[in-house]
């Protein structure tokens, strides 16, 4: 296979940065931080500033990795390639060229990459967020027993929405009752790929909720038993891949560098966090899933959160919370094995029960606010909650806005990338 350069830009660049320079009608220079798995090379641009076109490779460290962006009213195909060579590149940088049409030329773009002494042409470019649009120079032909097989969902979300959900890579964290119910509706849907990550075996206390969990599945690991219901459902068209280890683990962490979506559909914070901060830093939605059943005295209150969160805007930490943050961060920052600290969570040990029917309410309302993003009509992170009180009534609320400050996703995409994860 073909190494395969990809730029990612996080909201704030293409939402401010990349209009200002199209009004200066100039030349813009960004870092990038490297996300390269197997045989794709993702870049991420951070800070990207107008900057005079005299600069040059010399200007800027050895060993630093670059965008070059350049807006022009009129493109041809060399553009990128005779501006990387004008900027002439130290031999260490990586610096990628991107020259994007405007006026007449708009929708028009040409880009290539120079590092370790190759010139290699960029594979396309996405924008994080609100429809997530995604650009390639070679568009994939769509075989024709797919648009028939999901031709009442493209009815449903139109055509192009349901392309960005068919291009659309996810990982699902946890693969127990939650979990099990998001893979199968994304399987559903039409995706292209789904990592599967949960370290836990099947017990047959997890059966009374778990989508496709049978009898003869106890005892193997979680992620192979979602693996087979949903290779039964979509046998040719959908790329599985399963890790059975638990966030933080690396090997789960790893997992989700070649996804566009992280959903976790897990009770511990700890890794909640480590994937918010995997999603800050490699620019990725993350989708945050939780239910609960209690009981109150006589009465049973149940629900669930969930929050859609946009790299660079909002993470679990700072909108909604984390019941136990600092607990969380000691366990991502202690070494590997150190005990955990301090008693577990109150909201697991006090829970009632679990009910299929509110976990699928719950985790199909999650979904549903992506597919709402990918189509445009929602622009910015949110946090909802189902909640049926003792009436039996249900009721949604919209949860408040993110704190002021936040390390964890507003720390400037740089600085995280300095922090192990
Ligand atoms: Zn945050």
């Amino acid at each position: 296979m073909a190494i395969s350069f990809q730029l990612i830009f996080p909201p704030e660049s293409w939402r401010e940065q990349i209009p200002a320079l199209v009004r200066g009608g100039a030349f813009g220079v960004a870092h990038l931080v490297r996300n390269f798995y197997q045989d794709a090379r993702e870049l991420v641009i951070t800070h990207l500033q107008p900057r005079a076109t005299t600069l040059r490779g010399r200007d800027f460290g050895p060993l630093d990795d670059l965008l070059l962006l350049r807006c022009q009213p009129r493109v041809e195909g060399r553009d990128a390639e005779r501006s990387l060579v004008a900027f002439a590149p130290s031999p260490s940088q990586l610096v990628a060229m991107l020259v994007l049409g405007y006026g007449a030329a708009t929708g028009q773009w040409v880009g290539a990459v120079r590092g370790e002494g190759n010139v290699y042409p960029l594979s396309g470019f996405t924008f994080v967020g609100p429809k997530m649009g995604r650009v390639t120079s070679s568009q994939s032909r769509e075989a024709l027993d797919a648009l028939v097989r999901w031709d009442r969902t493209r009815g449903a979300l139109g055509e192009a929405v349901w392309r960005r959900v068919r291009n659309s890579r996810v990982a699902v964290v946890g693969a127990g009752r939650n979990g099990s119910a998001a893979a199968l509706s994304l399987a559903m849907l039409g995706v292209s790929k789904l990592a599967l990550v949960d370290g836990d075996r099947e017990e047959h206390h997890n059966l009374d909720a778990t989508i496709g969990g049978t009898a003869e599945g106890v005892g193997r690991p979680k992620v192979e038993n979602r693996r087979r219901t949903l290779t039964a459902i979509r046998p040719d068209d959908l790329e599985i891949v399963t890790v059975p280890r638990s966030l933080p683990d690396a090997t789960a962490v790893e997992a989700l560098r070649g996804v566009d979506l992280i959903i976790t559909c897990v009770d511990r914070d700890v890794a909640r966090l480590a994937a918010a901060r995997a999603a800050n830093r490699w620019a990725k939605l993350h989708l945050d899933v939780g239910t609960g059943v209690f009981r109150d005295g006589a009465a049973r209150r149940m629900g669930g959160d969930v929050r859609l969160l946009l790299p660079g805007e909002a993470c679990v930490a700072c909108l909604g919370g984390l019941r136990h943050v600092e607990e969380a961060r000691a366990e991502l920052e202690g070494p590997v094995g150190a005990l955990r600290r301090g008693p577990r969570a109150q909201w697991d040990t006090s829970r009632a029960g679990s009910l299929v029917t509110l976990n699928q309410a719950v985790v199909n309302l999650g979904i549903q606010t992506w597919l709402e993003l990918l189509a445009g009509v929602l622009t910015a992170s949110c946090w909802l909650r189902l909640e049926w009180d003792g009436t039996g009534r249900p009721s949604l609320a919209t949860g408040g806005a993110p704190l002021a400050a936040c390390v964890v996703c507003r720390g400037g995409v740089t600085s995280l990338s300095r922090r192990p994860l």
